[in-house]
């Protein structure tokens, strides 16, 4: 299927790795000129040279996205016209409710949901005036689905859904959508990292904590960044500009929900 957006151009949040980079080669292949970040240069640089085997121009920016000089950045190198945006960062580590204080919370309110809206407010101006627009979040299954060790995930991306809910219908009607996505377990290191987390709380090993999590998904495996940046690719199209305010969950149907 012919995407529609041969041309247009976007920035690709958190995207040297997993989700966002599934993201960003999507669009690549769409024919979307890029602006990507992420914090470790050198993985950057080599998804750029990748993605750039497209045909598409892939700009590169080594930055810290949940703060303001790094968003300053991105935004800088993307210029006036951005027509997509896609916005992602590291999840916040897991633990129990007692872990946090309130410096934990800051950080990651700031980094799941005050760093996207910051974005958006960034790009919805010129995106009304032109008419045209798509911004894809990344958030997580825990907004449908509250996980227990992931307090705040939940609580930062809860914040960002309610932001989002009222907004994309604020901005339907000038042509921009605003949209969710919602992965459930993905194979990529932040995948990894969770299994890690079974490991050490459950005394199991490594295979054993990764077969018991993929029991929990009816698919009966983890999803792939490729399929999670195809479905994000297509909210991004000229097809799907009526697909507003949603959460669609990628979750390989763990999530039992009927709506
Ligand atoms: P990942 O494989 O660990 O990749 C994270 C990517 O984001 C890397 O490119 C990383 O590069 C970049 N990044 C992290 N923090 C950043 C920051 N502050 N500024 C700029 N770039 C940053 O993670 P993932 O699995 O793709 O997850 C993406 C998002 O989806 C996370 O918020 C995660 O919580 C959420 N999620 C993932 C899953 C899953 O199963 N994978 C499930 C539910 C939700 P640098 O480290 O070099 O910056």
């Amino acid at each position: 299927m012919d995407l529609g957006i041969n041309g247009r151009k976007g920035i690709v949040c958190a995207a040297s790795r997993g989700l966002g980079r599934g993201c960003a080669e999507a669009l690549a292949v769409a024919g979307v000129d890029l602006v990507i970040c992420a914090r470790g240069r050198e993985a950057l640089e080599a998804t750029a040279a990748d993605l750039r085997a497209a045909g598409v121009a892939v700009t590169a920016v080594a930055a810290d996205i949940t703060t303001e000089a790094g968003r300053a950045a991105v935004l800088a190198a993307a210029g006036p016209q951005v027509d997509i945006l896609v916005t992602n960062a590291g999840g916040p580590p897991p633990g129990l409710w007692s872990d946090w204080d309130r410096e934990d919370f800051i950080k990651a309110l700031d980094a799941n949901m005050l760093t996207p809206i910051a974005l958006i407010q960034a790009v919805l101006p010129g995106m009304m005036a032109r008419g045209w627009g798509r911004v894809v979040n990344i958030t997580s299954v825990s907004v449908k689905a509250p996980v227990g060790v992931l307090g705040l995930s939940n609580s930062a991306r809860a914040g960002l859904t309610g932001f989002v809910a009222g907004t994309a219908r604020q901005v339907a009607g000038k042509g921009v959508t605003i949209n969710n996505l919602l992965p459930g377990i993905h194979a990529t290191d932040r995948a990894v990292a969770l299994d890690q987390g079974v490991v050490k709380a459950k005394g199991i090993s490594y295979e054993a904590a990764q077969a018991e999590r993929m029991a929990t998904i009816p698919a009966g495996r983890y999803g792939t960044p490729e399929e999670f940046g195809a479905a994000c690719a297509f909210l991004c199209s000229q097809h799907a500009g009526f697909i507003v305010g949603q959460n669609i969950l990628l979750d390989g149907g763990a999530t039992n929900l009927s709506m």
